[in-house]
C-alpha cells in the first residue's frame, strides 16, 4: 500500500500510520519525527528547522524535498509506505509526484481525516510524545497516558510535551493547516483517490481505511 495521509494536526494522522504500518510492514515515513529527530541530534538540518517548527511554521520546501526523496528510495519502500505530514502545501504534492515518478510507483489513496477544530485543540493541548527520537510513541494525559514517573511504555524514555504544543504554537499550526494543507483535499479528489473519514476512534478509522484500501485493490500491494 502507498498511502498519503491528510488532516489537521491532532487528527490523528500518526497514530493511524503507526497502525497500519504495524500491520501491513509498509514503513511510516514522518517528516514530522525526521525532523524532531534532527533537532535533536542538532544537525545543521535541524538547527534550521527547529526556528520554524517552535513557531509552528512550515519547514521551507528546500530542507525537505531531497530528505523525502532519499527516504522513498529506501529498499523497505518497495513494501509501500504511508507518508505522514508530507506532502502539506500543493507545490509539495506536485514535487511528490515528481518523485514517485522518477521511482516509479503511484499513490493507491490518499486518506483525509476529518476531525473537528474543538476536538483537535483539547488533543493537542493533552498530548505527550517520548522523547527518544527512535520511538516517538504519542500518549494523551486524559486517554493513553505514559508510564509512572512520565517515562515512555515502549521504551522508558522520559515523555514530554513538544515545544510547538504551547498555545500560540497550536493556533499557528492549525491556521496554517486550513491555509496551505487543506487544499490538498482537492487536490487528490481530482486524481481520484481521495478517502475521507470522520471517525474520531482509531479503531474506527482503520475500519473506514481498511475498507477503501480494499475498493482501491491496493490491500495486498
Ligand atoms: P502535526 O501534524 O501534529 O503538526 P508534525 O509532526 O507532522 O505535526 O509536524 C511538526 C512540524 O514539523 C510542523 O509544524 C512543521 O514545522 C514541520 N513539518 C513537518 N512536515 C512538514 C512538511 N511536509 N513541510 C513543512 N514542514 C513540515
Amino acid at each position: 500500500m502507498r498511502i498519503v495521509l491528510l488532516g489537521a494536526p491532532g487528527a490523528g494522522k500518526g497514530t493511524v500510520a503507526r497502525l497500519l504500518s504495524s500491520r501491513s510492514g509498509a514503513p511510516q515515513i514522518s517528516t514530522g519525527d525526521i525532523l524532531r529527530g534532527a533537532v535533536e541530534s542538532g544537525s545543521p538540518l535541524g538547527r534550521k528547522a527547529a526556528v520554524y517548527m517552535d513557531r509552528g511554521d512550515l519547514v521551507p520546501d528546500d530542507l525537505i524535498l531531497g530528505l523525502v526523496e532519499e527516504r522513498l528510495r529506501g529498499r523497505d519502500c518497495e513494501k509501500g509506505f504511508l507518508l505522514d505530514g508530507f506532502p502539506r502545501t500543493i507545490p509539495q504534492a506536485e514535487a511528490l509526484g515528481g518523485i514517485l515518478e522518477r521511482i516509479g510507483a503511484g499513490l493507491d489513496l490518499a486518506v483525509n481525516l476529518e476531525v473537528h477544530r474543538q476536538l483537535l485543540i483539547q488533543r493537542l493541548t493533552t498530548r505527550r510524545t517520548c522523547s527518544n527520537p527512535d520511538c516517538q510513541e504519542i500518549f494523551n494525559l486524559i486517554t493513553k497516558p505514559p508510564a509512572g514517573g512520565g517515562k515512555c511504555t515502549e521504551c522508558g524514555a522520559p515523555v514530554v510535551q513538544r515545544s510547538d504544543e504551547t498555545e500560540s504554537a497550536i493556533a499557528t499550526r492549525l491556521d496554517t493547516y486550513l491555509a496551505k494543507s487543506a487544499p490538498l483535499i482537492g487536490f487528490y479528489e481530482e486524481l481520484g483517490i481521495l478517502f475521507t473519514s470522520r471517525s474520531v476512534t482509531k479503531e474506527d478509522s482503520l475500519r473506514d481505511i481498511t475498507g477503501a484500501l480494499e475498493r482501491a485493490g491496493g490491500a495486498s500491494s
